[in-house]
């Protein structure tokens, strides 16, 4: 497939503001791919080389686009500096360049998609001394072959801004359709990309063996599984009512997720974090426990990492677990906050999924698969037949300083992926306010006025997931409560991911003074879930001034920086409306 006819899409899915135009649009596209070019044609459209846990980059920065762009087009760099200013997008600036061009086009072939794809690894791959030239000529190459059209996606994409405003649930959509004639095998597709996190992967399967290849998809060792989680309730009855009057109740430990894989016959462990980005490296400790606390001969399994004072015994608080996240001094901060693992979910063993398995089976093969060890434990459980029961035991786990507790059904299966009613949590934190923090989206961002003009920075605006129409939807502009360090953090980084258009996929009625793209996520704290015209959250028409939305009253941050979580594992508007309705029954509860 040529690149050109990819390049041809990608320019009218871009106008293109309708999501079954998009899906229709981009299906066509994919079923021109064939069973050897679908992997990279869903990478390139995800806008990535390769599934982001395997952390694979271009290493291009703006100013060796600029370059490349100049060696291509025989302008200057000031000029493609220029060209850039203009609109901010080097896509764009390539563009316009490529069509003015000085150069006589070299080469005669038109490059395939595969052809872009490899060069990009290849640009990806080289490391080392010179290896700046070797990226700049590579993709200088590339460009001096591109229509102007092409130019601007091959230059988006090397950049890591491909800027489609396609996210993964559209793009499963428009698989489902490529691949089967319908949008219906979307939760099938979905169900695989849950157990392995590589959408390449899943539309290659679906291409070379079909819908059979989608059903008999299993998990397995070093493919992330897209983490179950929990759902929330405001009573102990509520969840027994929910359980069929028996679960498992775990104390909640409020630490680092870690997913660890491991195969004792290769020596290899890998860890992943909720956000199923690699954290090996950084717990060697955690690594070797894998292997030495266990008898699994390979094993995917789940815990809460949390580190704890030696000399008292004490767990540290999350901000201090958080501390072991780090790419330096990873041996001493071993030392300083050892960890301990509390595993509470198996999901693969000795080559077999158990993905499939109920609670109690999983639970079983974890317990028998430890050995006795320091780093690597159990979490704490009880099995509860009555919400006195329940309660007692959440009482006991807030008091020894954990968040709350879980539970969980023991009939149900580990839902990947998914937040779903066999996992319920209680925090300590319900009793008093919003049934819980949520996890938003920063969107935009708004320039400081009177006081706070010196830090450039004066509040954020943010939005909720809406999975179902693949959007972003304004709920809450957050205007105070910052620190210092936070407003000039803010500034900092996302000044280098603003842009003055409205990214694709978001939906607001406030403009900002600067948009963000959608990809950092904040922990957020308020009073309460409001009904409120100015956002768009749960409208059903987004361009309907007079419809309610959802909003949040007194909105604050929690926490320093970012969540590990991406844009699209934000709170959904589903679950906003959901703790709107939880909150008007408490509000009827509580008289
Ligand atoms: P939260 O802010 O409550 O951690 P979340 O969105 O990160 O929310 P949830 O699925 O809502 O995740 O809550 C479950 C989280 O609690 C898990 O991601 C996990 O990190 C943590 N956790 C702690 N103890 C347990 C346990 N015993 N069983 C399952 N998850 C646990």
């Amino acid at each position: 497939m040529l690149f050109r006819d990819v390049s041809g899409y990608y320019d009218r899915l871009e106008s293109v503001s309708s999501r079954l135009t998009m899906i229709d649009l981009l299906s066509e596209m994919l079923s021109k791919a064939s069973k050897d070019e679908i992997r990279a044609l869903v990478y390139f459209t995800q806008g990535i080389l390769a599934p982001s846990f395997e952390g694979v980059e271009t290493g291009m920065a703006e100013k060796m686009a600029i370059t490349s762009i100049a060696m291509a087009t025989g302008f200057e760099q000031k000029e493609v500096e220029s060209s850039f200013r203009k609109t901010g997008d080097m896509g764009k600036a390539a563009e316009e360049l490529a069509a003015k061009t000085r150069l006589r086009r070299i080469g005669t072939t038109k490059p395939s998609v595969e052809r872009v794809f490899q060069t990009m690894h290849k640009i990806a791959k080289t490391s080392g001394q010179g290896s700046k030239e070797v990226k700049l000529k590579l993709l200088a190459g590339l460009l001096a072959e591109a229509t102007p059209v092409e130019a601007r996606y091959v230059v988006r994409f090397a950049l890591g801004k491909l800027r489609l405003g396609i996210g993964d649930a559209t793009i499963l959509e428009a698989l489902a359709k490529s691949g089967t004639g319908s949008r219906e095998a979307k939760t099938q597709l979905e169900h695989a990309y849950n157990l392995c996190s590589d959408l390449g992967k899943v539309a290659e399967t679906l291409y070379s063996e079909g819908m059979r290849g989608i059903e008999s998809f299993e998990a397995e060792p070093f493919s992330p599984i897209r983490p179950a989680l929990a759902e929330r309730a405001n009573t102990f009855e509520e969840i027994m009512k929910r359980m069929n009057g028996r679960c498992y109740a775990e104390s909640k430990y409020d630490g680092l997720r870690m997913q660890i894989h491991l195969d004792r016959k290769a020596g290899r462990v890998e860890i992943f974090s909720r956000n199923l980005e690699r954290l090996t490296e950084m717990f060697p400790d955690v690594a070797r426990a894998a292997l030495d606390e266990t008898t699994a001969h390979s094993a995917v399994f789940e815990g809460e990492a949390i580190s704890y004072d030696d000399s008292s015994g004490e767990f540290h608080s999350f901000q201090e677990t958080i501390q072991r996240k780090r790419k330096h001094g990873i041996e001493e901060a071993a030392e300083q906050f050892p960890m301990h693992v509390f595993t509470f979910d198996l999901m693969y063993l000795n080559g077999k999924s158990y993905i499939g398995m109920e609670y109690t089976g999983r639970r079983a093969a974890l317990e028998s698969m430890l050995k006795e060890g320091n780093i690597i434990r159990l979490t704490d459980r009880i099995e509860a037949r009555s919400s006195p029961e329940l309660e007692r035991y959440f009482n006991t786990a807030v008091g020894s300083g954990l968040e709350g507790i879980i539970a969980k059904e023991p009939g149900s299966k580990y839902v990947a992926g998914a937040r779903k009613f066999s996992w319920i949590k209680m925090k300590r934190s319900y009793k008093a306010e919003l049934s819980d923090t949520v996890d938003l989206v920063i969107i935009g961002y708004y320039l400081g006025r009177g006081q706070r003009a010196e830090f450039g920075f004066g509040g954020l605006l943010t939005a909720v997931y809406n999975k179902e129409r693949d959007a972003f939807e304004s709920i809450t502009r957050i205007g105070t409560g910052f620190t210092e360090e936070q407003m000039v953090f803010f500034r900092k980084d996302l000044g280098r991911s603003r842009s003055r258009n409205k990214p694709p996929r978001v939906e607001s009625v406030l403009v900002p003074d600067f948009w963000v793209e959608p990809l950092h996520v904040i922990e957020v704290r308020a009073d309460e879930i409001t009904r409120s015209p100015m956002h768009t959250c749960g409208k059903s028409d987004y361009k309907d001034q007079e419809e309610q939305g959802y909003a949040l009253r007194f909105p604050r941050i929690v926490g320093k920086g970012y969540r590990d979580k991406g844009p699209e594992d934000a709170t959904t508007t589903h679950e906003i409306v959901e703790m709107f309705k939880l909150q008007r029954k408490k509000k009827i509860d509580d008289g």
